[in-house]
């Protein structure tokens, strides 16, 4: 069967928060956009749950911080870990300018959705659940759209763009012949989630010791914890027991002693194999990668979903006036990558430091922090405003350009991007 053609402004692989923001921005722009996402929805657990201060600045920019944080959310001001179980301050966000003085922890689902309502009141939003973008359709050297299968059949949806906001595992920068560089990563994380105790701590990101690294990111009533452990130990962590394992947890984080009994079964652990990398090169003619695709970052410093969404901001500043006129120039996409890459790669770098100084005293797969215990006990007030900078606003904070669509296309002259079609 022929699959049914459609036309678009520009085509997102991926549902996650690269695509999401950059398919909301672009409808915003007055463009016609669709999202491919493969998952029915968005409900999937273990994902990044940080709203950092920069995107709520941008969701202010763009009109919508304060329905979002009408959301149930938790709002912290300051980043406290426990070290050898002393509680320390590690970024204070309340320094950051007014207003967003703190950081968001929101289930992923909960925001995706969040942004897929907003793009949803947008004419030239479209966001399409159950579809998987399989390949690219390339024409003439460049990429002119994807081949799409869902459950309505298989589709092609063409535009002079394509993004693959596809993740790590990007299947779309494979078929444009763009391969990431490893930078390696000595860690790995177990995610689970635990109910909260009944006299819960304050927040607290995570607990350091010689017993081990436990994160701990706040639900409303649950925690998605994780226990950071050597590369590729977790076969033998698993082979040693569950029992082990939470006396383990409970060792590196007593506050979980008294709740490690809800992990049952070695299905409720998920294994995240940490990746560092990124693209020597971000695109091709009618093609771009941006997010984890693009740059695979570290959970270290939980900054990936803000970097993520930083790349969607610039990508669409920089392409929505393109499309409009409705082609887009691969020197725009270049300049784009050297924009964006010099903050990845600056904390790729630190996140590589950070690796080092977690991985000094390995011991039976377990990660003993020694050098970083001692590290961030010295934080002086200064070193904690910066970090509060450096994770809550990141290198290169990019914002919105919130002109009206009909604003834009004047300022390109001629007629609309209707009207010539
Ligand atoms: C367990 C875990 C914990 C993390 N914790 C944090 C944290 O606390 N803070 C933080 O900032 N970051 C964290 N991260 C990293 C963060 O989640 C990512 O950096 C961020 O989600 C990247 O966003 P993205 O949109 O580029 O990619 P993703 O979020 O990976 O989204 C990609 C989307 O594309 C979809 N997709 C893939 N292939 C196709 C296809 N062929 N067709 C259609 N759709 C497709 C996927 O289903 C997915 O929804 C964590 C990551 C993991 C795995």
């Amino acid at each position: 069967m022929v699959p049914q053609r459609i036309e678009r402004d520009c085509v997102i692989a991926g549902g996650g928060p690269a695509g999401m923001v950059a398919g909301y921005l672009l409808a915003r722009a007055g463009l016609r956009v669709t999202v491919l996402e493969k998952h029915d929805d968005f409900f999937r657990d273990f994902r990044g749950d940080t709203i950092h201060p920069s995107t709520i600045g941008l969701l202010g920019e763009l009109g919508l911080r304060e329905r979002f944080l009408q959301l149930p959310l938790s709002r912290v001001r300051t980043m406290d870990a426990v070290l050898d179980g002393e509680r320390v301050t590690i970024a204070d966000f309340g320094t950051l300018p007014a207003p967003d003085r703190f950081l968001v922890f929101a289930p992923q689902w909960d925001f995706l959705r969040f942004l897929a309502d907003e793009g949803e009141a947008l004419p030239g939003f479209e966001l399409r659940l159950g579809a998987r973008a399989e390949g690219l359709i390339v024409e003439r050297g460049a990429v002119r759209g994807v081949r799409v299968s869902s459950a309505d059949g298989a589709l092609e949806l063409r535009a002079p763009l394509t993004i693959a906001a596809d993740g790590r595992a990007s299947a779309l920068r494979t078929d444009a012949g763009l391969t990431p560089r490893e930078l390696g990563a000595p860690i790995d994380v177990l995610w689970f989630r635990l109910p909260k105790p009944q006299d819960p701590p304050p927040v607290t990101l995570g607990y350091l010791s010689e017993r081990g690294m436990v994160l701990t990111i706040e639900r409303t009533d649950s925690y998605q914890a994780g226990m950071v452990i050597r590369k590729g130990a977790f076969e033998q962590i698993e082979h040693a027991g569950l029992d082990a394992f939470r006396r383990r947890v409970a060792g590196a984080a007593p506050h979980l002693g008294s709740v490690v009994d809800a992990l049952v079964d070695w299905e409720q652990v998920k294994l995240l194999s940490v990746q560092l990398n990124r693209l020597p090169r971000w695109h091709r003619p009618g093609f771009i990668a941006i997010g984890d695709a693009a740059h695979a970052m570290s959970p270290m410093f939980g900054v990936g979903v803000n970097y993520a969404i930083q790349d969607a901001v610039a990508l669409v500043n920089a392409v929505a006036d393109d499309l409009a006129a409705g082609a887009v120039p691969e020197s725009r996409l270049a300049a784009l990558q050297r924009r964006r890459q010099r903050p990845v790669q600056v904390m790729q770098r630190v996140q590589r430091m950070g690796h080092r100084a977690i991985t000094r005293t390995p011991r039976d797969g377990r990660v003993a922090p020694r050098a970083l215990v001692v590290g961030l006990r010295v934080l002086s007030p200064i070193v904690r405003r910066l970090a509060a900078r450096f994770v809550g606003i990141g290198l290169l904070p990019e914002h919105a350009d919130v002109r009206p669509a009909a604003q834009r296309r004047r300022r390109l002259g001629g007629p609309g991007r209707d009207q010539r079609r």
